[in-house]
C-alpha cells in the first residue's frame, strides 16, 4: 500500500462531468489499495473571474481580502470532489489549506510555505479516507488566509508529499507529460520520458507553465519523484527525478517560451559604484524580480542599463525606476511591454561547443532580431519581440531536431 499525493489542475476539474471523472479515477485507485491525498485547483477560469469581480468593486482591493476571495475557488472544487466520491461510496473528506496544515509567511498573493503540519491529514488517512485538499492556499502565523501565487497550486502537492513522506507526487493536467516545447505552439514537440530536476526547474522558470517553478524546486530539494500526466487518458507521462541522465546525444532537452516579458532601459546612467544597487534595491524591496540585465560600456562616464522583468510588474517597476533615476541623476527611463523570451535548456549546453552559434543562426534565418542574450550552465536565453516568440520556438525545435527521440529512449 503506497501513499500517493495527486494534483488535478483547473481544466481537469472545469465542470461537474470532469469532477465526476476525477472522482472515478480516485475511486479506482483507492480500491487498488493506495492511500490518496488529492490536491485540486479552482474550476476552469474561476480564479480569473474572481479577480475580475474584485476589479469591478475596487481599483485597489486589499491584499488580505483578495486572498480570501481567491482561496474560495479551490474550496469549491475540493468540496465537490469529496461529494462526488461519496456518491461512489468512497470515504472522503475535504480540507482547506489551513486545515491541511499548510503554514505560510504573510506575503499575500505570493506567500511561501514555512512548514506543513500533517497530523490532521495523517489522522484522516488512518481512518481509510481519501483526503482532498484545496491547492494554492495556506494560513499565516497571524491566522490570515494566504495564496501562493498564480499557477501555484502545483506547489501544494509537492509540499504535502515531502511532509507526508509520500512515495510519489502525481500532477494531472491537460497534456500527457512534459514536452520538448509547448505542444500548443510546436505540434512536432515530443513527450519526454523523463527529465532531471535541474532541467525542469530551468524550463519552468523560463516560462513552461506546465509545472510551477517553486514546485520543481521543492521536488528537487526533497528529492520527490514527480510524474506529470494527463487527467483525461491513461499513460505513463513524464517522470521528473534526480537520477543521473546518461550523456545525451542532443544537449537541448527543452525549449521554453515566455511571451509576457517587459523591458526597462535607463539612459545616461552615471558610471560609478553603487548605482546598480540604487536601482535594484528598491525593486527588490517591492518584491519585483528582474531577469536579464545588460549594461553597456560607458562613454564619457555615462552608460545605458537595460533589464527585463515580468509584464505584470512593469507599471509598478517603472514608477520605482523613475524615482531612482531622479535620485542618481540618470536620464530617460524607457519602458517597453510586448517583448518575449525563448530559451534552450539542457545540462551541459554551455560547455558543449556550437549550441549558441546554432541558436543565433536559426533565429537570424527566421528573420528574428535578438534584443538581448543571457546564458547559464544549463540554458541560453534570447529576448525578442513578443510577436516573434512562437516563430522562434518552431525554428529552434527544427534546428535542434528535437522531434527525434534519444537513443536511450528507444
Ligand atoms: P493546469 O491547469 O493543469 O495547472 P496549466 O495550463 O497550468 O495546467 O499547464 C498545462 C499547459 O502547459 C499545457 O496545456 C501546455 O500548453 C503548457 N506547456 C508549456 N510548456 C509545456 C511543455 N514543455 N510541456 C507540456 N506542456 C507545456
Ligand atoms: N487557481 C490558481 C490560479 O489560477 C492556482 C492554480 O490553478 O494553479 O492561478
Ligand atoms: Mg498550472
Amino acid at each position: 500500500m503506497a501513499l500517493i499525493v495527486q494534483k488535478y489542475g483547473g481544466t481537469s476539474v472545469a465542470d461537474a462531468d470532469r469532477i465526476k471523472h476525477v472522482a472515478q479515477r480516485l475511486a479506482a485507485r483507492h480500491a487498488a489499495g493506495d492511500k490518496l491525498v488529492v490536491v485540486v485547483s479552482a474550476m476552469g477560469s474561476t480564479t480569473n473571474e474572481l479577480l475580475q469581480l474584485a476589479a469591478q468593486v475596487s481599483d485597489h482591493p486589499e491584499a488580505r481580502e483578495l486572498d480570501v476571495l481567491l482561496s474560495t475557488g479551490e474550496m469549491v472544487t475540493k468540496t465537490l470532489v469529496a461529494m462526488a466520491l461519496h456518491t461512489l461510496d468512497v470515504e472522503a473528506v475535504s480540507l482547506t489549506g489551513a486545515q491541511a496544515g499548510l503554514q505560510t509567511d504573510t506575503s499575500h498573493g505570493r506567500a511561501r510555505i514555512l512548514a506543513v503540519e500533517p497530523a490532521r491529514i495523517e489522522r484522516e488517512l488512518e481512518r481509510g479516507r481519501v483526503v482532498i485538499v484545496a491547492g494554492f492556499q495556506g494560513i499565516s502565523e497571524e491566522l490570515e488566509v494566504t495564496t501562493l501565487g498564480r499557477g501555484a497550486s502545483d506547489i501544494t502537492p509537492v509540499a504535502l508529499a515531502a511532509a507526508l513522506k509520500a512515495k510519489q507526487c502525481e500532477i494531472y493536467t491537460d497534456v500527457d507529460g512534459i514536452y520538448s516545447a509547448d505542444p500548443r505552439i510546436e505540434p512536432n514537440a515530443r513527450r519526454l520520458r523523463d527529465i532531471s530536476y535541474e532541467e525542469m526547474l530551468e524550463l519552468s522558470s523560463l516560462g513552461a507553465r506546465v509545472l510551477h517553478p517553486r514546485a520543481a524546486e521543492l521536488a528537487m530539494v526533497f528529492n520527490i519523484p514527480v510524474v506529470v500526466a494527463s487527467s483525461f487518458e491513461e499513460g505513463t507521462g513524464t517522470l521528473i527525478h534526480g537520477g543521473v541522465t546518461m550523456e545525451q546525444f542532443n544537449k537541448v532537452r527543452g525549449i521554453a517560451d515566455d511571451p509576457h516579458v517587459a523591458k526597462i532601459t535607463l539612459r545616461g546612467v552615471p558610471d560609478q559604484p553603487g548605482i546598480a544597487a540604487a536601482i535594484f534595491e528598491p525593486l527588490a524591496e517591492h518584491h519585483i524580480s528582474v531577469d536579464t540585465i545588460v549594461q553597456n560600456a560607458s562613454v564619457e562616464r555615462l552608460t545605458d542599463l537595460t533589464f527585463t522583468l515580468a509584464s505584470s510588474d512593469l507599471s509598478a517597476a517603472t514608477k520605482i525606476v523613475k524615482e531612482a533615476a531622479k535620485q542618481i541623476g540618470a536620464g530617460e527611463v524607457i519602458a517597453e511591454d510586448h517583448v518575449g523570451k525563448v530559451s534552450i535548456v539542457g545540462t551541459g549546453i554551455q560547455s558543449a561547443p556550437g549550441y549558441a552559434a546554432r541558436m543565433f543562426r536559426a533565429l537570424s534565418e527566421a528573420g528574428i532580431n535578438m534584443e538581448m542574450i543571457s546564458t547559464s550552465e544549463i540554458r541560453i536565453t534570447c529576448i525578442m519581440q513578443e510577436t516573434d516568440v512562437e516563430k522562434a520556438v518552431r525554428a529552434l525545435h527544427a534546428t535542434f531536431e528535437m522531434e527525434k527521440a534519444e537513443a536511450s529512449e528507444l
